[in-house]
């Protein structure tokens, strides 16, 4: 999506550790425009998987999310994390490794939500390590349902996450694909542009 390369390259800057910040316009403050054109993408992107539910992750998977579920006119549910959960078999669980707060989080979903009639899309802000993809797809397969598909507004290509999402049959849509983040440059799989 080249309104949402723009986006990045003009106002996402770089931290240490291959963090790219974008709190002006996903993870913190939002920018509702460009999250319908998000979501109206994603939703065009999968039209064809005949979409019940889209899933993520809280907080920041949210907003994409929500707009997804909106231009695709199906619920959204958000799975949600807590430091430790007591098992309940009234809960979907899983646990998910942080790679920006290095902090293991267990991610739950009530049951009654999801179940073996779904096709899921699961839906994230970033894709790093895939361990969040990798967590949600869990409390999908716990429930019967369906995974269509994977949609990721940023993905961090240098990191395994598309790897091991695709060695596990995942099919992968990113809309944004960053090659390198080396000398606080951000430079797109696609070479389309460079920014300090
Ligand atoms: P993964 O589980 O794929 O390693 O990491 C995905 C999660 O980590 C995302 O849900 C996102 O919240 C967070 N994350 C990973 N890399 C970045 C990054 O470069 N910037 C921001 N803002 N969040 C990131």
């Amino acid at each position: 999506m080249k309104q949402l390369q723009e986006k990045i390259l003009k106002e996402g800057t770089v931290l240490g550790q291959g963090v790219l910040k974008v709190d002006r316009f996903l993870t913190h403050q939002v920018d509702p425009q460009l999250m319908a054109a998000i979501g109206q993408d994603f939703a065009n992107y999968f039209a064809e998987e005949k979409i019940t539910k889209v899933v993520t992750l809280e907080a920041s998977g949210i907003t994409p999310a929500v707009f997804t579920a909106l231009s695709l006119d199906v619920p959204m549910i958000y799975a949600r994390k807590s430091k430790s959960l007591t098992l309940s078999d009234e809960l979907l669980t899983s646990s998910v490794y942080s790679f920006t707060k290095q902090v293991t989080s267990d991610i739950s979903i009530s049951r009654h939500l999801l179940t073996e009639e779904d096709t899921v899309l699961i839906i994230d802000d970033f894709l790093a390590n895939g361990q969040a993809a990798k967590g949600l797809i869990e409390l999908c397969q716990q429930a019967g349902a369906n995974v269509a598909g994977l949609g990721i507004v940023i993905e961090k290509s240098f990191q395994s996450g598309r790897q091991l999402l695709e060695d596990a049959g995942i099919h992968v849509y990113s809309q944004a694909r960053i090659a390198s983040l080396d000398n606080g440059e951000i430079t797109f799989v696609e070479k389309e542009t460079i920014h300090g």
